[in-house]
């Protein structure tokens, strides 16, 4: 009778035991693999940063997919009435009439709030443009190139080297901004050099990617290198792609030198032209 007593308690003991250990197993499990993900190891890498900083950690999140008509693509919306962007602060920017998704500005905070920390100032100097704003900058640019250059063709090929089509602008979708200076000159300073290597090290963990990155065997078109353009990959991914299906040529019109977008392969060359790890 002892024995029997013995042999039912060890076997409720056991049964305990294992009944509750079997659901932790496989949780250590699933910890371990999500440890390894990309995701998790940029998730560790903003922690780290985070809590050197003394900051609460905010793992970058991906999007929600957002539903993005050609309007949106091509700027032609009122981004000082849409209710998904915000208005930059002055403080942060160069002036008080920039605005950008919230998102974006949120991660752009982030960003600043940790690199201010670090001894680098990051201030906006521009964010998203309306296609009456592209079209402005390009038609002055126009204005000033035309006669010089004798064509359209080679005017807008000018132009094309630092400044996008209205219509063609990552701009215009509200999730890019260029930061502190948008001369080579500035990059080149100490300066200009520590915060760019800043930028480099730590922007991808809130998000940000250096679109237009030097022309090389991976990059062989589009505009020239600028260390100043960032653009938030969760959101200006699902931009990229909305705009690869939603917009031809036949959507780019209404400026100067619009009849050579077809011919210089704007969409291929500049549109898609960009650094290829920010493509996803
Ligand atoms: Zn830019």
């Amino acid at each position: 009778m002892k024995t029997l007593y013995f042999v039912l308690v060890f076997s409720g003991l056991a049964f305990v035991f294992f009944h509750f250990q079997k659901p932790s197993e496989s949780g250590t499990s699933k910890n371990i693999q999500k440890n390894r993900s990309p995701q998790n190891q940029l998730d560790k890498q903003v922690l780290e940063a985070k809590l050197r900083q003394n900051v609460t950690p905010k793992p970058i999140q991906i999007e929600d997919s957002i539903k993005i008509t050609p309007a949106d693509l091509l700027g032609n919306l009122n981004m000082q009435k849409h209710p998904d962007f915000v208005n930059v602060e002055v403080k942060y920017a160069a002036h008080k009439y920039f605005w950008l998704r919230k998102v974006v500005y949120k991660a752009f905070l982030e960003m600043r709030e940790v690199a201010e920390k670090e001894g680098i100032r990051l201030k906006i100097t521009s964010a998203g443009r309306s296609f009456a704003d592209q079209k402005g900058i390009w038609e002055a640019k126009w204005k000033a190139r035309r006669k010089k250059f004798g064509s359209d063709k080679a005017t807008a090929e000018n132009i094309l080297k630092y400044s996008a089509m209205p219509g063609m602008s990552r701009h215009h979708w509200g999730t890019d901004i260029d930061l502190n200076n948008k001369n080579d000159s500035y990059w080149a300073t100490e300066k200009g050099k520590k915060e760019y290597a800043w930028l480099i090290e730590n922007a991808p963990k809130f998000g940000f990617c250096q679109t237009y990155t030097p022309k090389n065997q991976q990059r062989p078109e589009g505009y020239n290198e600028e260390k100043w353009h960032w653009s938030y990959m969760p959101l200006a991914s699902q931009f990229l792609q909305a705009f690869k299906t939603q917009i031809s040529y036949a959507d780019i019109q209404g400026f100067s030198g619009a009849n050579t977008a077809e011919e210089l392969r704007t969409i291929e060359k500049y549109v898609l032209g960009i650094n290829p790890e920010c493509s996803h």
